[in-house]
């Protein structure tokens, strides 16, 4: 591991338009489940049934039920090493943005400036039927389904379910910066979920050193993988940054 952290942190140290994409596994030690964890969320709840727009247009309360144990769970948890390691190299001037799949809000409490989140949020609220948007925190945290104050429709998180299109200006935004990069973290995201699972291959196409943190391989691996940094980002995130610090003085 020492050695691909020593390159990563080459890359790095060297590049000028640096992005990191992030996914559910770097959420993980902060005790949010990612899609694999056993005994999770997602064993009780099948995303591709429960996190599905047709499910929610068709049967609002029983997505509900999920959506309060996720937001119950992104509410509690706090931003981890890897969370911090990032916002660090941002403050370093080295990383210009982060684009996360997450909906759990953990860059950004853990100082990150520039998030794209790719997802949506947990803790925004929409209407459907007449787009209004509230927070979360503007209703009670007592099980009751919220509503729209205007047409009490009930409300759906501002996150994208399986079947929705990404938000526009997160698609082009993530386009134009991938295009731009000449290196792209990759941590903790099976890269299987699209269009976002496409943001490396377009810095790719930019000629971007692409340097992946995960426990295991994935398809970005054998293929457009330069540096493959094996372990848990908790650990290898905060070793990168103190490794980068140490070439740049
Ligand atoms: P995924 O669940 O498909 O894959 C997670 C990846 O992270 C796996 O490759 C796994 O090996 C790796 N991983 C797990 N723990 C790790 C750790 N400690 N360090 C490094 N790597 C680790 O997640 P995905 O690719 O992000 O796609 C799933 C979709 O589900 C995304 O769209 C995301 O929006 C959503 N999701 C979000 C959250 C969250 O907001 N925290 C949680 C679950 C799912």
């Amino acid at each position: 591991m020492e050695e691909t952290i020593q390159r990563a942190a080459e890359i790095i140290s060297k590049s000028k338009h640096l992005i990191a994409l992030t996914g559910a596994g770097i959420s993980v030690e902060s005790g949010i489940p990612d899609f694999r964890s056993s005994g999770g969320l997602w064993e009780k709840y099948d995303p591709m049934v429960y996190a599905h727009i047709d499910s929610f247009r068709r049967s609002p309360e029983m997505v509900w039920e999920m959506i309060f144990e996720m937001v119950g769970m992104t509410k509690q948890a706090k931003p981890n090493t890897a969370h911090s390691a990032l916002a660090e190299l941002e403050k370093m001037g080295l990383l210009k943005a982060i684009i996360t799949q997450n909906i759990d809000n953990l860059h950004q409490e853990a100082g990150s400036r520039n998030v794209i989140e790719y997802h949506g949020n947990a803790h925004v609220l929409q209407c459907l039927r007449c787009n209004a948007e509230y927070s979360i925190d503007e209703y009670p945290d007592d099980g009751t389904i919220p509503k729209c104050r205007s047409c009490n429709e009930i409300l759906k998180p501002g996150v994208v379910f399986f079947g929705e299109i990404i938000p526009e200006d997160a698609l082009m935004e993530s386009q134009m910066l991938a295009g731009s990069s000449d290196a792209i973290l990759v941590v903790g995201t099976s890269a299987v979920v699209y269009p976002a699972s496409n943001i490396p291959y377009m810095a790719k196409q930019n000629r971007a050193a692409v340097i992946e943190m995960n426990l295991e391989h994935t398809g970005l691996t054998g293929s457009i993988t330069d540096v493959f940094i094996e372990g848990s980002a908790g650990i290898t995130l905060p070793k990168l940054v103190e490794q980068v610090k140490a070439l740049i003085g």
